[in-house]
């Protein structure tokens, strides 16, 4: 087959935003806009499915899977991941246009987190489609209650997936920008527990757990961000059961976050140590309950998903550049399934707010992108 210079339709890709974003999808009620992209996908001739993500997490309606089988052996297996679902307010958005820039009419946000990344993905689908372009496997991933805490990558049928690079759509900043890393994070629940009392009669034969974890609280070395990729922050505390009761125990909660897991381990490790040789020396006890928020994302630039990401832009004249975030995207949780994937900008901006806006020029170009990731995918 030749290679075609095939010219995006910026007219149909700006409807077709205009149209995903005008369908109300509030968290866990995407099942409309799922309807909608289902159709889509089906018009189009793609394989359609949908999953019981949404029966898991008390959804309307499950994520919506798309494949378009390859016409090229060999070609790297792509996966376009991009989330349906906005934040409120969100239903009975109108799109307003303002020097090539849409936004809301400012009574709701725009809905680009993350329409923009499901409307690029079907344009380029279409070209591909339509001009008959040469193509490996092609699978798509549009999820549910990504706002929430990505409960639709969370209860995702990972063996559904069938491809060896994974980009989740899902980022401001102007395409080109890759985000390759993204931590690891995990909460640690601390209980300090001490011994009640009443407070006026016998203050004395108590042993508070609020101050005693304040003291631990206070020995900790530093608290924020450690380095560029280390975070802990202390989100959340609970204790005392009323004001004439030496309280028993206090709960706090502390958020940990690094890409390297040896790293958040040992952090994790000294805190906890830090914590129980205080609270011990006190006369209290600590009990320990670890939960993992998200894995991490942690490929490097010379990995094979980025670097094809990285070539696709290049050709096009994108600025290129690969980082670090510190927030965690479905990305996270696909690498945790064992795809390698990464964060994609699609030029989404003052997401979550009514301020909301996304250039018409990123939006294009974001389409181009996945475009021209397809077609770099078909090039070993
Ligand atoms: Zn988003």
């Amino acid at each position: 087959m030749n290679k075609k210079s095939i010219a995006i339709n910026e007219e149909r890709l700006k409807n077709t935003f205009i149209e995903l974003v005008g369908v109300p999808c509030p968290s866990l009620d995407e099942k409309e806009e799922a309807a909608l992209l289902m159709q889509k996908l089906q018009e189009m001739g793609m394989e359609t499915q949908m999953d019981s993500a949404g029966e898991k997490c008390g959804g309307t309606t499950g994520n919506v899977w798309g494949f378009l089988k390859g016409n090229v052996p060999g070609a790297v297996r792509l996966f376009f991941e991009a989330h349906m679902d906005s934040v409120a307010p969100t239903t009975g958005t109108r799109v307003i246009e303002r020097d090539g820039v849409l936004y809301s009419d400012g009574t709701t946000t725009l809905g680009g987190d993350d329409k923009s990344g499901i409307a690029a993905v079907l344009e380029a689908l279409q070209c591909v489609i339509e001009n008959d372009l040469p193509h490996g496997d092609v699978q798509v991933c549009f999820t549910i209650a990504e706002e929430t805490g990505s409960y639709g990558v969370r209860y995702m049928d990972k063996t559904k997936i069938r491809a060896d690079a994974g980009y989740c759509m899902d980022c401001g900043g102007h395409p080109g920008a890759i985000y390759n890393a993204s931590p690891k994070a995990i909460n640690v629940k601390l209980t300090v527990r001490g011994k009640s009392a009443h407070a006026g009669l016998e203050p004395e034969k108590g042993i508070n757990a609020i101050m005693l974890a304040a003291k631990a609280l206070n020995v900790l070395p530093a608290y924020g961000r450690l380095d560029e990729e280390t975070t802990l922050s202390v989100d959340m505390i609970n204790g005392g059961l009323a004001s004439n009761i030496v309280p028993e125990a206090c709960e706090i909660v502390i958020d940990m976050r690094c890409p390297d897991e040896d790293k958040l381990e040992k952090l994790k490790n000294e805190t906890v140590a830090l914590f129980r040789n205080t609270v011990e020396a006190g006369g209290g006890s600590l009990e320990v309950e670890l939960k993992d928020v998200a894995p991490g994302v942690n490929l490097n630039a010379g990995h094979a998903t980025v670097k094809l990401a990285a070539s696709a832009a290049e050709k096009l004249g994108f600025p290129v550049s690969t980082g670090f975030t510190g927030g965690c995207s479905d990305a996270n949780f696909l690498c945790g399934m064992g795809l390698p994937s990464v964060l994609l900008a699609t030029g989404m901006d003052k997401i979550h707010t009514t301020e909301e806006r996304l250039a018409l020029a990123d939006l294009n170009n974001t389409a181009r992108w996945v475009l021209g990731i397809i077609a770099e995918a078909t090039e070993n």
